[in-house]
């Protein structure tokens, strides 16, 4: 059952959301060649309890870190070690926090140094189809307008949609209804209504859309090996159009990049 929230409700997601856009920021400014991933998991712990939040994720069905660290051909739910970064990697990293009883919960796929230009097509790709989701998370649209538009765009360029893994509702829990597949037919699923809060998160592999698992019974990779991407932002249904939650502006702030792309999804100056 879909738990629609109010706008109080939604304010209250709103730093919760952010709690995880400046953590994620944080993590931007430490990304390169040899970046330990435990110590940078550990400062993530700190950062996120030093907003009066809680890392998400951490002992979630018993998960024992605060990032999902899942690079290449990782897809996501990769857990940190000690494993350092290397120059060409990318890295997709998941962060959830609960603050003041509510869930953040989003991910960038970051580029480590210097990256091959087809992968960091899949990149460019993969964060279009976020924003193209996005913008059918609308009132009238369903479930499947939004999936429809991530997998028509991500198979235009031959990418694989994984099937197995998807979005979903946000709130008092991680996730909750509606689950929001990355692929599906228009006019298809659940109905969208003004309250609802959901995570979409399409996660997009350069080859095939077959995934396996490691016998870490967390970590999912691609089953050919290739690269895979993963963006993730929570977006709230007011006044039937989409408005972000959550920011990539962090992280752009700190990679010197500059982005108008979430421009037409917020109406709230970010703080
Ligand atoms: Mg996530
Ligand atoms: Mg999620």
């Amino acid at each position: 059952m879909v738990k629609v929230k109010t706008l109080e409700e939604i304010e209250i997601m709103r730093e919760s959301a952010l709690v995880v856009s400046r953590t994620l920021g944080m993590i931007a400014n430490e990304i390169k060649p040899g970046a330990n991933p435990l110590k940078l998991d550990k400062m993530a712990e700190e950062y996120i309890r030093e907003q009066g939040a809680e890392p998400g994720f951490l002992g979630m069905y018993d998960f024992p870190n605060t990032l999902n660290w899942s690079p290449n051909a990782q897809v996501v739910h990769g857990i940190p070690n000690n494993e350092p970064l290397k120059e060409g990697d990318i890295i997709s990293v998941d962060c959830g926090a609960l603050k003041n009883g509510y869930y953040g919960d989003h991910a960038y796929t970051f580029e480590v140094g210097e990256v091959a230009p087809e992968t960091k097509n899949l990149l460019k790709v993969t964060k279009e189809s976020l924003y193209i989701g996005i913008r059918e998370f609308k009132l009238g649209n369903r479930v499947g307008d939004v999936a429809y538009a991530i997998q028509n765009h991500t198979e235009k360029h031959d990418y694989g949609v994984v099937r197995e893994l998807v979005g979903h509702g946000l709130g008092k829990e991680l996730h909750e209804d509606p689950q929001m597949p990355n692929y599906g037919k228009r006019g298809r699923g659940k109905k969208f209504v003004n309250g609802m809060v959901v995570a979409i998160e399409p996660m997009i592999n350069m080859g095939t859309r077959r995934i396996k698992q490691l016998k870490d019974g967390w970590t999912i990779l691609t089953a050919d090996g290739q690269p895979s991407a993963h963006f993730e932002h929570n977006v709230a249904l007011i006044d039937g159009k989409p408005e972000l939650l959550s920011t990539f502006q962090y992280i752009y702030d700190a990679l010197g990049i500059k982005s108008d792309e979430e421009a037409e999804f917020r109406r709230h100056k970010l703080v």
